[in-house]
């Protein structure tokens, strides 16, 4: 079993102008394995983005990080540009989550792929352009269709394979996929996912997927992380976090998506949750959790783990909780 990341009591923080830090994410322990889909599920602003952008590599300049975070077993010292440009793009890479906006209007498909392919791997433009061939056939797209255009002249779904096309052109092994489908309708959704398992299983792909919708998560993730206000919540196998939720917040996105087939009343909960800087004392969720107690608005409960299942919450921590 190999390790494509981990990260261990990771924070990364933002300094705003007073030079104070607002940790957006706040002690995360992860391992995602070699060739599988792990999910990072939460609503905007939980730091699921920023954990993404780590792993990437391409946090902004006034960022902040603490504790450890590894790609293929190579330490990555996230404040460390220089150490990080050499496992940027070649290790890991970014399927961006607006694809108009990440391709450049200026330049047709082609050239940008060669714009890749020459300043990664120097190939010429002759090779360059059997590679993209190959890259837009796998992606499902027609190579003489899409080469010579302009992004503009794409449709929306075209554009996103493009972006994961040259996404791939880097020869990255691990995709980071940060909510890829939030600009697509519901049936070019269902495409690209299934999509994306594909290119898990043909090319051998670690994909970690970044989403506020818990059911794309769930058709094809092997594991979901579910993150509030920073931390990981909970976390397991994607068939038990369907059969067996054990956190209030992930039953919480449950009851907010209607089921396929399943007759059910749909709930929406009141409240937002915490902003980096406006953290509360006790559990973050505590202000929104039904099943609240004392002891949530005094202490943050640690996340521990029940039988590989891993949940953060006075529920089932032996010290404060009631199961
Ligand atoms: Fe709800 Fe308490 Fe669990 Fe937080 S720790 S989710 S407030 S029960
Ligand atoms: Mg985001």
């Amino acid at each position: 079993m190999v390790l494509a990341v981990k990260a261990e009591n990771l924070w990364i923080g933002y300094m705003d102008e007073e030079e104070n830090i607002l940790w957006a994410v706040r002690g995360i322990s992860i391992e995602v394995l070699e060739r599988e889909i792990y999910c990072l599920v939460g609503e905007s602003g939980c730091g699921k983005s920023t954990l993404g952008n780590a792993i990437v590599g391409i946090l902004p300049p006034y960022s902040v990080t603490k504790g450890r975070l590894r790609v293929f077993n190579r330490e990555v010292i996230v404040e460390d540009e220089k150490h990080y440009e050499e496992i940027r793009g070649k290790l890991v890479t970014l399927i961006p989550q607006n694809p108009g906006k990440a391709l450049n209007p200026y330049l047709t498909i082609s050239e940008q792929f060669y714009y890749v392919f020459n300043s990664l791997y120097e190939l010429n433009k002759e090779n360059s352009l059997k590679k993209a061939r190959e890259l837009l056939g796998i992606v499902g797209l027609d190579p003489e269709q899409v080469l010579d255009s302009y992004p503009h002249e794409l449709s929306g779904g075209m554009q996103q394979r493009t972006a994961i096309a040259l996404a791939l052109a880097t020869g990255a092994k691990i995709v980071v996929a940060d909510e890829p489908t939030s600009a697509l309708d519901a049936n070019l959704r269902l495409q690209l996912l299934k999509l994306l398992l594909r290119l898990k299983n043909e090319l051998g792909l670690t994909i970690i997927m970044i989403t506020h919708d818990i059911l794309s998560a769930t058709r094809i993730c092997d594991r979901v992380a579910v993150m509030y206000a920073g931390k990981i919540v909970e976390e397991t196998s994607t068939r038990e976090i369907i059969e067996n939720p054990l956190h209030p917040y992930t039953k919480m996105l449950f009851d907010a998506v209607p089921i396929l087939g399943v007759k059910k009343k749909l709930v929406s909960y009141l409240g937002e949750p915490p902003r980096p800087g406006e953290y509360i004392k006790g559990c973050q969720f505590s202000k929104r959790c039904p099943k609240a107690m004392d002891i949530c608005r005094e202490k943050e409960p640690e996340i521990i783990e029940i039988n590989g299942h891993r949940v953060a919450c006075w529920l089932y921590n032996v010290e404060g909780g009631e199961k």
